[in-house]
């Protein structure tokens, strides 16, 4: 924490100017418990910076740095972020300790179906997987290689471990069946790890029990790396506690929750050399737990993310998170898993209204819709309308072949696409 400390107070002019303004000085950091001193950090920090430092803000700092990966930018802009050799080594180094506890080995052809461009995920994987000594198949998303391809590949290569988010994953067991193969007979897969959208326990039982694997969900992003990992026990994310620092403060007077109680993430990444983040709010709701966990590792866990504070809709004054509906239609066999929520102002009323998909056009629409329509009151508390499109109509609008990730929400009182 020292080192970080005065590492990036010499190096990076961001940190070190608000770091000032909070009236610190270059050795006010001593120890660990000092981190409280320290201003916490905010999405729209960058974006200032950005806005004020173009094209690459000046909280990168002045390391040589080889590479560039940015976030997917849902709430404005890409934020770029640099790596320094050391950086990408590091999490290289931690992206294989995820892979490992989750029972890939040397020996595992692991395909990995995100996206390789600015995001990170695809990368990270990849290196994560070489350094295990794994075969990686670098397919990336549907764009570049398109799903029945994919569906190929995996079954005739012979591959062990799928990367990719869980919409895409569920996607190509859709579009498997769809070409009439049988998804436990016809592949060797027996591990999925999952990333870059919110994980549901649904999506997940979804995930596990059509491929007959076991699915592992991971909590990063691009501005902090590959900070935890699940194991096993599929019960939190363990934090790799040697590279950051994980802390849960009180959502409005962020000062620390009482251990195991619910708050906003905030996280320090202590490895990093160029564009760290210190006390960095996700505002992502969650806990940590220090109990035991049955593999064995100290880490400690991260609990599953309860929302993130920013995908929290408030429909008619009544809060929700649009993962909620997923739950729904986990229990909808005629539907597939995808959804949109569309959001409008009729006079002063909000509406909702859930588009999914059909898996067949022989299916009773209004005995469909009812039910439907009566689970996602009892789900969420809200009545909203339900609109069922024929096959194929929701995936191609989706563009679930090319994107990066599931945006599900389209929030039309203001016009605005999330
Ligand atoms: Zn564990």
């Amino acid at each position: 924490m020292v080192s970080l400390y005065q590492r990036t107070w010499t190096h990076i002019p961001f940190y070190r100017e608000r770091w000032r303004e909070h009236g610190l000085r270059a050795d006010d950091i001593r120890s660990l418990s000092d981190i409280s001193k320290l201003p916490i950090l905010s999405k729209s920090d960058f974006e200032s910076d950005l806005a004020e430092h173009p094209p690459f803000g000046s909280y990168q700092g002045n390391f040589p740095a080889i590479r560039v990966q940015a976030s997917s930018g849902s709430s404005g802009h890409p934020k770029p972020f640099f790596q320094t050799r050391s950086d990408w080594d590091t999490i290289a180094n931690l992206s294989s300790r995820r892979f490992h506890a989750q029972g890939v080995r040397a020996g595992d052809i692991l395909q990995v179906v995100f996206t390789y461009s600015l995001f990170i995920a695809g990368f990270t994987g990849t290196e994560g997987a070489m350094k295990l000594g794994a075969l990686v198949v670098p397919a990336g998303s549907g764009a570049v290689t398109p799903s029945e391809r994919q569906v190929r590949l995996l079954s005739e290569w012979g591959a062990t471990v799928i990367a990719g988010t869980p919409s895409y994953v569920l996607h190509l067991a859709d579009v498997a069946e769809r070409m009439g193969m049988d998804l436990q007979r016809d592949f060797k897969l027996r591990i999925g790890t999952h990333t870059a959208e919110p994980m549901t326990e649904a999506a997940r039982r979804s995930i596990e029990a059509r491929w007959g694997i076991k699915a592992y969900d991971n909590f990063g992003s691009v501005e902090t790396g590959a900070p935890t990992f699940e194991c096993a026990e599929q019960n939190g994310y363990h934090i790799n506690e040697d590279a950051y620092i994980f802390e849960i403060l009180d959502r409005d007077t962020l000062t620390p929750a009482r251990p195991g109680d619910d708050g906003v993430v905030v996280v320090t990444s202590l490895f990093k050399e160029a564009a760290p983040v210190i006390r960095y709010n996700l505002e992502d709701i969650s806990a940590i737990i220090d109990d035991p966990c049955g593999c064995g590792r100290t880490f400690r866990r991260l609990m599953k993310i309860k929302g993130r504070a920013s995908e929290m809709l408030k429909v008619r004054g009544v809060p929700f998170y649009p993962a909620a509906v997923e739950g729904v239609l986990e229990s909808f066999p005629e539907l597939i898993r995808e959804y949109r929520l569309v959001i409008d102002r009729h006079g002063q009323q909000d509406r909702v209204t859930v588009q999914v998909e059909r898996r067949s056009d022989a299916v009773d629409k209004n005995s469909l819709r009812e039910r439907l329509q009566r689970a996602l009151k009892v789900a969420t508390g809200l009545t909203m309308d339900t609109e069922l499109l024929p096959p194929g109509e929701l995936t191609r609008s989706l563009k679930i072949e090319e994107r990066i990730k599931a945006t599900r929400i389209w929030d039309r009182r203001g016009e605005k696409n999330v």
